[in-house]
């Protein structure tokens, strides 16, 4: 049996030379240590050997059962390694390959005009307020001197909910707003920016859906000075250091004395061309002081303070700014527009703070 058994030994370390994965690993293990192998039945024969016999035989057949395990341990350790090492070349990354292009959206225009403005005016100690967008007709109206059957209405007035609720026309109900809560609190020092809505027919430069900005101070002995002031810092931020601006008299029944306000043209230095149609000026925004009526009657005492006011358009300062010359671009969600803006927004992004 003892020479058997070491021919099984022999065949076994023939077998194993030829294994190559884990399978084949498998069934040899079966074949040679399953319930049905040889050495099973040599065990089984133990059964009819004398005793000194059985001692000699089994501890033979041990140790063969162990060289045979111990063999296939080594053997699934190297194979599962090499199998390891196939895997991990085949899915190999090359990092050189080029990327997948990841579609990563950048801030509208209009938002990106918005927070600049923000930007500069939250660094001169103002607060950024917003409202709500169905406004009541006393806020929107009445309480800044244009009460019912005013003509001034006539050039707004357009989307209302109700006979005393509309779709604001201007942000200015937000100033009312805060007056009326901080009633001698001063000093007030807000901008307001949102959307507005007026019965304007869409064109090249108008929109009945629009964004606006305005601002209000109120303290005392505040003067035309402050307002001109603040907004040469306002021209030079958004259109260069060179912009110098001019105040023309106007007319909002809101503000008394009101002006119109005038940058010089950053497209031609103010010599005269086509943007500027020949005069070296463009007009941007209008503002005043503020009418003693509506200090009144949002609480203040007219003769202790004042203040001024202004209203921009986020929209025409970014046309103007990237010579945009139809303003309906900025709605109708045309990536072919939008992505024009990725490089500008992207430069915008790393210098800012964010
Ligand atoms: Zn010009």
């Amino acid at each position: 049996m003892k020479e058997e058994i070491l021919e099984l030994r022999k065949s076994f370390e023939l077998d194993l030379r030829n294994v190559d994965s884990l399978n084949t690993l498998n069934d040899l293990r079966i074949n040679y240590l399953g319930k049905k192998s040889k050495i099973q039945e040599f065990s089984e024969a133990l059964r009819d050997l004398s005793n000194d016999d059985k001692r000699e035989i089994g501890k033979y057949i041990n140790d063969t059962k162990n060289f045979m395990e111990s063999s296939l341990n080594v053997l699934r350790t190297n194979l599962e390694l090499k199998e390891l090492n196939n895997k991990l070349s085949n899915e190999k990354i090359d990092v050189t390959l080029p990327g997948t292009k990841i579609n990563v959206g950048s801030i509208h225009p209009i938002t990106k005009t918005i927070n600049e403005i923000e930007d500069l005016f939250i660094s001169m100690g103002y607060d950024v307020l917003e409202g709500p967008e169905v406004e009541s007709d006393l806020y929107n109206f009445e309480m800044l001197n244009l009460p019912k059957g005013h003509p001034a209405r006539d050039t707004q007035d357009s989307f209302y909910i109700t006979e005393e609720m509309l779709l604001r026309t201007q942000t200015s109900p937000v100033q009312v707003r805060t007056m009326l809560a901080n009633t001698d609190k001063t000093p007030i020092r807000i901008i307001c920016p949102g959307k507005t809505y007026r019965k304007d027919n869409d064109d090249a430069t108008h929109s009945h859906q629009f964004s606006q900005i305005e601002g209000l101070v109120i303290d005392e002995n505040i003067s035309l000075a402050h307002l001109k002031g603040t907004l040469e810092v306002f021209a030079k931020k958004m259109f260069g250091d060179e912009r110098e601006i001019r105040f023309r008299p106007s007319y909002f029944p809101f503000t008394e004395p009101s002006i119109e306000v005038d940058i010089s043209c950053f497209n031609c230095g103010g010599k005269g061309c086509s943007l500027c149609k020949g005069t070296g000026w463009i007009e941007i925004l209008g503002a005043g002081m503020v009418h003693p009526n509506v200090l009144k009657m949002s609480g203040y005492d007219s003769k202790k303070y004042s203040g001024f006011a202004f209203g921009m358009g986020p929209e025409r300062i970014a046309m103007l700014k990237y010579g945009i010359t139809d303003i309906r671009n900025f709605y109708t969600s045309d990536l072919r527009f939008l992505n024009q803006f990725d490089r500008v927004e992207k430069e915008w992004y790393h210098e800012s703070k964010w």
